[in-house]
């Protein structure tokens, strides 16, 4: 086991702001996926001599809205640069981002994050950036012989969140991202389910040495994957004297290895000029109470009305509200039936427990909050039993069927029915007066007349009911005599 204050983590996440119709400073398209290679591309994008980038104002709003739900400090004037590098992802030979030295002034600085367990992941900078062309290969990386080249991504706005190295451990890596992807969940400017839509870099020292950059991890469960690799290559490395490089590793999420791409590039390997085309921003004070004004309400907040308003445990309010689709479900469901606590316990842990087992998402589900409220419904009016409404609710979550069309179909309600238990029973009753006669004067000749009503209902009825009838029905015959 690894001492944790060993290792120090430093995440670098891209999240594409995929609510925008249109490129960070082009009016090309956004909607790139699925679309041909190079379709959507323009001489602004390539940065061809004469075209002039424009900002996309909306981006800057969205972008103040993720520095805000992030407690950052906001810049009040902000710089774009063109960052210099000779690479086939970026067309123009530079990318525009924004930096945090030699003048450079980022959209946002500071920042914090807290993990459920208290521990505050700070945040060191904020800023947009437009995305790069997409490279893609025959096979691996490594083996291809050719490269291919998709531009269509090139100019789309990305926010970068850079944090501090204040995570000890590849699980806490993946518990920031959770979190973070909530938050942009919640503000709905970027959908983290869509392909390519949140990637991520990670850095990692291991007993003070050399940060080993990992690049372009695509998943949050492979984030936390290549890390694990990454310590164990690191440590048995340092167990044999051998020093770690600092380098830039690849990670082969099929393989589920790291493997070294280049010695370590440090910053001042780019060069950064003040992007010329472009004025400084000015964010004043009233833009910010603006954006505030409009902000959605974000995970935290959403926690603490559930917890307040519904009764419902931190922990269960900390579950339901790590996934917007899950804290919509909850909410839209109590609204049709209002036994939260018992909805949120089959959201937050029999939904969630599915989901893993079959590797699926909330979103590929055929359930809408109807089935659960139903589902509920049934258990609190005593028409299933809590076990049956296990064994429904799986039926109901892989097919989408209604839980009340599952018991039915599957003869499974019980019937408590009191006219109808009536009706059966007078029935056994005149087709067997020798057992009524010996029932009387027999308590256990009551046995045979209880199983001719249970096999009249097709077993349906609840025995304990049928008993108490069938005694009442005696115990009137008695008293007419
Ligand atoms: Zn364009």
């Amino acid at each position: 086991m690894v001492k944790e204050d060993l290792v120090r983590i430093g995440l670098e996440v891209h999240c594409q702001l995929t609510k925008l119709k249109s490129k960070l400073f082009c009016n090309c398209s956004s909607d790139y996926r699925g679309k041909g290679p190079n379709t959507n591309i323009c001489p602004v994008c390539f940065g061809m001599p004469g075209s002039l980038p424009v900002l996309n104002e909306k981006a800057l709003k969205y972008a103040l809205m993720i520095a805000l739900a992030l407690n950052a400090k906001i810049s009040e004037r902000m710089l774009f640069y063109r960052k210099n590098y000779f690479y086939p992802d970026m067309p123009k030979n530079f990318q525009i981002s924004q930096y945090d030295k030699a003048g450079g002034m980022p959209l946002a600085t500071g920042g914090r994050l807290s993990l459920d367990d208290g521990k505050i992941i700070n945040i060191r900078r904020i800023q947009l950036e437009e995305d790069t062309g997409k490279l893609s290969y025959d096979g691996t990386i490594e083996s291809s012989s050719t490269t291919y080249i998709d531009y269509n991504r090139a100019g789309i706005a990305l926010i970068e969140i850079v944090t501090e190295p204040d995570m000890n451990s590849p699980k806490e890596a993946r518990l920031f991202l959770q979190k973070l992807s909530s938050i942009l969940e919640h503000l709905g400017l970027c959908d983290p389910n869509l392909e390519g839509a949140i990637r991520c870099d990670a850095n990692i020292s291991f007993g003070g040495g050399r940060r080993v950059e990992i690049k372009n991890i695509s998943s949050f469960k492979e984030v936390e994957r290549a890390l694990r690799f990454e310590i164990t290559r690191q440590r048995n490395l340092v167990s044999k004297g051998i020093e770690v490089k600092s380098e830039t590793r690849h990670w082969d999420d099929v393989r589920r290895v790291t493997f070294s791409l280049r010695v370590k590039e440090e910053e001042e390997d780019y060069r950064y000029f003040p992007e010329p085309d472009l004025v400084p921003i000015e964010i004043s004070n009233e833009m910010i109470q603006q954006v505030l004004s409009e902000m959605p309400e974000l995970p935290e907040a959403r926690k603490r009305r559930f917890m307040d308003r519904y009764g419902l445990p931190s922990q269960t309010a900390e579950v339901l509200t790590s996934r917007k689709a899950l804290a919509d479900l909850f909410e839209k469901s109590i609204e049709l039936y209002p036994n939260a606590r018992e909805i949120a316990n089959w959201l937050a842990s029999d939904l969630l427990a599915y989901l893993a087992d079959t590797n699926k998402e909330i979103e590929s589900l055929n359930v809408k909050p109807d089935h659960f409220a139903e589902l509920v419904r049934l258990i609190d009016d005593g028409v299933i039993s809590r076990s049956l409404a296990k064994s429904i609710f799986i039926e109901m979550v892989s097919t989408g069927k209604m839980p009340s069309e599952i018991v039915k179909g599957k003869g499974l309600e019980k019937i408590s029915d009191q006219d109808y238990i009536l009706q059966v029973v007078d029935k056994v009753f005149k087709e067997n007066e020798r057992a009524v006669k010996d029932a009387l004067m027999n308590e256990k000749a009551i046995n045979y007349l209880m199983g001719c009503v249970m096999k009249e209902s097709g077993g349906k009825i609840d025995p304990n009911v049928v008993l108490q009838i069938i005694r009442q029905r005696l115990d009137q015959i008695r008293s007419v005599r």
